[in-house]
């Protein structure tokens, strides 16, 4: 019962699969055509030989066997053509569903939002993902065709077994029970197999991604042989649990070889015993045995190919689960339009813990009123929230309770774009993209004309840098082009969020210090950035928070002091020590 319940549920997963093919219903349709009249044209070959048997050998006519082998001629040219188009089009509809499946994917993780990102492991889910679309492709463009065709074969050659002779049909059809129970049997332990083995790989392909991405710790550490003996010992566990899976489908075919066997030597004994007493032709016994084996090696496709199937469910729930995530964070029913002004902000008693550590509340209350054009820096100790604060103005994390509102509307209220719009964040340790400079300065307005890039490079005192490179802004930089410093990519940032032109700037100062020229470049870049926008940075450094209209000392989840520099040194303890510890994280 829970297998049946199961298997329904499979089919309706796959289901899902059949909309991707329905921009290209044509094609589906004429590869559907190809398919059943190809399955027509192999059920006519035991007639052929029926024929040849009794009207050719038997009757000692060799004009007849000619006149077969003339049929037999066209019927394999007729089936070549066929199987040709079948393939062709099967095989390009699967390969066209799995390239818009994998756009779909990707187009709605981009939507998600960074919490779901946060409770994966990246390499983990790139992994998976891989695979599993791998796995469809295989699924789609040849399997399931294969499935179709067999079954297709199945029930025509069972109706041609009748209208040969009944009785022996039902004599032969008395395995089919056993053949059910088995393949059930083994189709249950096949797909807890073939599921092991996906786990498995999926764990080996994390780790990669893992060790790959941290090149720079594990060389520094010295661990690369036991990064590689950790790996090396997941693709074992991967190949033992392959094992396992060959295994029981060796069984499986050994199973299925055995019974097909023992019907087709059951049904000579029975038949032959026919045509002794003239019950049956010669002819008729021969093409009983082949449709009989034609009958078992489709069912045990069908059976094998249930397997697969039921790992293509599997891969494709997972993918569905992605496809169907609706973002908790995503646009109002509703959406207020972002009225004009200067960029207010303002935090209002907010409370905020993070999903994946709901015992422990990161914000207790925090209040916070920006002016337009303010600049405020939040200090505290390292833990205290301040990146926290700083991630809910975007609306990475929605508050549990209280308000963040900009222009004094709720960020909730407002279309996420249009939010976004509004501000930009310049992180001092900035993630720039592969590709050239330009790309990496218009990364928010790819149509941004030249002279309006080459403004904002000089505006963030990068256009020196820049142009001294032989390539200019068309120089490549990440994996493929050249290293830039740390202050060179922080000016490159700057100018990217210059173009965005935002009303809001949030900045992440790093708490590794620049050399003293490539900092005071980057200050000044950062001056003019600054200029006129509303100002939440994260400060680590003295000179920042010097400059700052208002320090906020965060310290257990609350705004507990604000004041200038010299009001908190005065009266505020907490600020003082941090001073004094040069407002290094602790
Ligand atoms: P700060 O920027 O002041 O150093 P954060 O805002 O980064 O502090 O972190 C505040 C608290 O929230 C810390 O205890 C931190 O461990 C926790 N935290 C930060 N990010 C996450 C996250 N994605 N999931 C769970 N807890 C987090």
């Amino acid at each position: 019962m829970a297998e049946s319940a199961k298997a329904s549920r499979e089919l309706g997963v796959l289901l899902r699969l059949v909309q991707l093919v329905r921009p290209y219903r044509g094609r589906f349709y004429l590869a559907a055509l190809s398919l059943i009249f190809g399955s027509f044209v192999s059920l006519a070959y035991p007639q052929v030989a029926r024929f040849a048997i009794d009207q050719g050998m038997k009757q000692g006519s060799t004009d007849a066997l000619d006149r077969v082998m003339l049929w037999l001629c066209g019927i394999f040219a007729l089936h070549a053509g066929f199987v040709w188009l079948r393939h062709y089009l099967m095989s390009w509809l699967g390969v066209r569903a799995v390239s818009d499946l994998r756009s779909l994917v990707f187009d709605r993780i981009m939507l998600l939002p960074v919490s779901w990102f946060h409770e994966r492991r990246s390499g983990e889910l790139v992994g998976r993902l891989a695979s599993d679309v791998a796995i469809l492709e295989e699924v789609i463009g040849s399997q399931l065709s294969m499935a179709v065709r067999n079954a297709v074969q199945l029930v025509g050659g069972i109706v041609l077994l009748f209208i040969v002779d009944w009785r022996l049909t039902l004599v032969m059809l008395a395995i089919v029970p056993p053949f059910m129970v088995g393949s059930v049997y083994f189709g249950g332990k096949l797909r807890k197999r073939s599921k092991a083995v996906q786990d498995r790989l999926a764990d080996a392909s994390g780790r990669v991604q893992e060790a790959i991405g941290a090149i720079n710790t594990v060389q520094a550490f010295t661990r690369e042989q036991a990064e590689a003996a950790a790996y090396r010992s997941d693709v074992e566990k991967a190949f033992d649990s392959t094992v396992n899976l060959i295994k029981w489908r060796a069984s499986f075919m050994a199973s299925v070889s055995v019974i097909t066997y023992a019907a087709l030597a059951v049904i000579l004994l029975l038949g032959g015993r026919g045509v002794i007493e003239g019950r049956l032709s010669a002819g008729e016994l021969t093409a009983f045995l082949i449709y009989t084996a034609m009958v078992a090696s489709a069912f045990g496709t069908v059976a094998s190919l249930y397997g697969s199937l039921a790992k293509a469910a599997g891969a494709t729930e997972r993918l569905y689960d992605v496809v169907d995530t609706v973002p908790e964070i995503r646009d109002p029913e509703v959406a207020k339009a972002l009225p004009a002004g200067g960029g207010a902000v303002s935090f209002r008693d907010v409370h905020f813990r993070y999903a994946s550590r709901t015992d422990d509340p990161v914000l207790a209350g925090v209040s916070l009123e920006m002016a337009p054009g303010e600049v405020v820096a939040l200090v505290g100790p390292s833990g205290a929230g301040k990146t926290t604060i700083a991630s809910l103005v975007p609306r990475f994390y929605d508050v549990q309770s209280g308000s963040v509102c900009i222009e004094g509307v709720d960020v909730r209220e407002l279309r996420l774009s249009e939010l976004r719009h509004a501000m930009a964040i310049v992180s001092q340790e900035p993630v720039l993209f592969s590709g050239s400079i330009r790309d990496n300065i218009a990364y928010s307005n790819p149509d941004l004309s030249t002279a309006l890039i080459e403004q904002a490079a000089k505006d963030a005192h990068a256009s020196g840098f820049i142009e001294s490179f032989p390539d200019g802004y068309d120089t490549l930089v990440g994996e493929r082009g050249v290293k830039l410093s740390g202050g060179q990519k922080q000016r490159i940032a700057i100018a990217r969020a210059l173009v965005a032109d935002p009303r809001i700037l949030i900045l992440d100062e790093a708490t590794s210090s620049l050399d003293a020229e490539s900092e005071a470049a980057v200050q000044q870049a950062l001056n003019v950035l600054m200029k006129g926008r509303t100002t939440l940075v994260i400060a680590h450094r003295l000179s920042t928070v010097q400059d700052a209209d208002r320090i906020c000392v965060i310290s257990d989840g609350i705004v507990a002091e604000q004041g200038t520099h010299a009001e908190l040194m005065a009266q505020s303890q907490i600020y003082r020590r941090l001073v004094e510890h040069q407002l290094i994280e602790s």
